[in-house]
C-alpha cells in the first residue's frame, strides 16, 4: 500500500517509521525545510511515563478561573468570541468529572507503557543518542494536599507496573543536590526512576533520516492546501511548493499527523475533530555546575526542567487563547523566574533562547488514533501535552490498526462515532 503521511513532527516521522518497517510504501509531507521545525522542536524534553496524565482533572476548572486574563499566571485562560474555544472548553469540563478523568488516565497509562518499550527497542535498534538520559524524574510539591493527590494516583498507576517512590523534603535533595538551594519550602515529592528524557527534535531527526535510508520519500517545503478527495474517498492531498506551484500528491491511504494544525485540514471536509491549540514556552541555555541532573516537574507552577547534553531546557506555560508561536516577553521572564525560585544555580539563563509551541490538545488528554469519518483517511494527532512520550506507542498501533493486526493495547481507537 502506498501511504502519505502529513506532517514531519515527531508523530508523523514515527509514524512512517513503523509504515515502513511494515512493508508499506511511505511518503512524507511537510511545509517546513526539515522534520520537527514546530511544536517537536524545543519541548520539555521529558518521557514521563509516570506523569502521562490528562489536564482534565476535578481541580482544573478552579486554576482555570484563577488564570482568566491573568497574564501573571502560568496556566491562562484569554477567553475569545471563537465557538470553537467553547466548544472544546464545554467538553473539557466533561471530562474534569472524576470518573471520566480516572478513565483517561488508564488510558494514557497503557499508551504510555507501550510507548516506551517501542522507543527503547528503536534506541537499541537503531543506535539513536539523541541526548537521552535515563536518570528518572522527580516531580516536586509544595504543597502537603497537592503531594498526597498525587501520590493516591500514584498507587493506582502501579496496576499499569508504573513505579514512584514517595519522598520527603531530604529524600527530593539526597536525589537532585541542586533542590537544596531552592528559595521555596518543599512538600516532597515523587521520583519516578524509570522515566528519561531526550531531545524530541534530534530523534526525529535521526528517525527520519533513517526513514530516508529505508526509502521513505520526503516532500519538505510544500504545504497541504486540502485533501484530495474523489466518491467520496481521499485518494491524496492537493499541495503547494514553496514557490506556489500546486500539485497533487497520490496515494492509496492518508494519515493526518499535523498536530495542531489537523483541525484547520480537516474541517474544510466536515469533520470537526476536538482539538485546540494550549500554547507553551520553553527557554534552553548553558547549564550551570550545580545544575540538576535529574528532571524535576514542579507541578504547582507547571514547569519541567531537562538537562540535554550541556545545556538546560526548561518548558512550562500553558495558554488557552493563544495560536499563535509569537513569544511574549512577560511570559519568558516569569518561566526564567520561577525556574531560578526552584534552582537558583541552574545555569546562565541570560543567554536562553526562547521558543513557543502550540500543543494539539483533545479535552480528555488522549490523542486521536485511527480511521477518521472519511474513507481512507487516518489520524494519528492530539497528543497535547505527551507528544514525545506517547508518539513511539501511537505510530506503532496505528500501523497496526490500518495492517488489520489486533493492536496490542485497549484504547478508545476513532470511529465515525467519536466525532
Ligand atoms: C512547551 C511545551 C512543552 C512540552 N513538553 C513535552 C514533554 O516534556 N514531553 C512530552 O511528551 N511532550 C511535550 N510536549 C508536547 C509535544 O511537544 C507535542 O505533543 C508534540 O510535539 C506534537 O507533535 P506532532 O507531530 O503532533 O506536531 P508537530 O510537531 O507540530 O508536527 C506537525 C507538523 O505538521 C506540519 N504542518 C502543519 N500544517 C501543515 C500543512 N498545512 N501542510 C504541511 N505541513 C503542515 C508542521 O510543519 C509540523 O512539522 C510539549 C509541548 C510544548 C508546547
Amino acid at each position: 500500500m502506498h501511504i502519505l503521511v502529513l506532517g514531519a513532527g515527531v508523530i508523523g516521522i514515527t509514524t512512517a517509521w513503523y509504515l515502513r518497517q511494515a512493508g508499506h510504501t511511505v511518503s512524507v509531507v511537510d511545509r517546513q525545510s526539515a522534520p520537527a521545525m514546530e511544536t517537536s522542536f524545543a519541548n520539555g524534553a521529558q518521557i514521563s511515563v509516570s506523569h502521562a496524565a490528562p489536564w482534565a482533572t476535578p481541580q482544573a476548572p478552579m486554576i482555570g478561573l484563577h488564570g482568566m486574563g491573568n497574564s501573571t499566571a502560568p496556566v491562562r485562560f484569554s477567553p475569545t468570541v471563537n465557538h470553537r474555544q467553547w466548544r472544546w472548553m464545554g467538553a473539557f469540563l466533561r471530562e474534569c468529572l472524576p470518573g471520566r478523568m480516572r478513565r483517561n488516565t488508564d488510558t494514557l497509562a497503557r499508551l504510555a507503557v507501550c510507548s516506551h518499550a517501542e522507543l527503547q527497542l528503536l534506541r537499541r535498534s537503531l543506535a539513536m543518542h539523541y541526548m537521552h538520559a535515563g536518570s528518572g524524574i522527580l516531580h516536586v510539591f509544595f504543597e502537603r494536599r497537592e503531594l498526597d493527590r498525587a501520590n493516591a494516583r500514584a498507587q493506582w498507576l502501579l496496576a499499569h507496573g508504573i513505579r514512584s517512590e514517595y519522598c520527603d523534603a531530604a529524600r527530593c535533595i539526597d536525589i537532585e543536590p541542586a533542590l537544596a538551594s531552592t528559595t521555596r519550602k518543599l512538600a516532597g515529592g515523587l521520583f519516578a526512576p524509570n522515566d528519561e528524557v531526550g531531545d524530541a527534535c534530534e530523534f526525529t531527526r535521526e528517525l527520519a533520516q533513517a526513514c530516508v535510508d529505508a526509502g521513505v520519500t520526503f516532500h519538505f517545503d510544500t504545504t497541504v492546501d486540502s485533501l484530495d478527495i474523489q466518491n467520496g474517498r481521499v485518494r491524496g492531498a492537493a499541495v503547494r511548493d514553496a514557490r506556489g506551484t500546486r500539485g497533487l500528491l497520490r496515494a492509496d491511504e492518508v494519515v493526518c499527523a499535523l498536530g495542531s494544525h489537523t483541525r484547520r485540514l480537516v474541517e474544510q471536509h466536515g469533520p470537526r475533530p476536538a482539538l485546540y491549540p494550549i500554547k507553551g514556552y520553553s527557554i534552553t541555555f548553558p547549564a550551570g555546575p550545580n545544575a540538576p541532573r535529574v528532571s524535576i516537574t514542579d507541578e504547582e507552577h507547571r514547569i519541567v526542567m531537562s538537562r540535554l547534553g550541556d545545556t538546560m531546557r526548561v518548558a512550562g506555560m500553558a495558554e488557552l487563547g493563544s495560536v499563535t508561536t509569537d513569544i511574549e516577553a512577560p511570559r519568558v521572564e516569569l518561566l526564567t523566574r520561577l525556574v531560578r525560585e526552584l534552582c537558583p544555580d541552574i545555569g546562565d539563563t541570560s543567554a536562553a533562547q526562547p521558543w513557543a509551541g502550540l500543543r494539539p490538545c483533545t479535552p480528555g488528554n488522549v490523542p486521536l488514533i485511527g480511521r477518521s469519518r472519511i474513507p481512507g483517511l487516518w489520524y494519528n494527532t492530539g497528543h497535547g501535552s505527551l507528544g514525545w512520550t506517547l508518539a513511539c506507542g501511537s505510530a506503532r498501533l496505528l500501523t497496526d490498526l490500518m495492517d488489520g493486526v489486533q493492536p496490542a493495547i485497549d484504547f478508545p481507537w476513532l470511529d465515525g462515532s467519536r466525532h
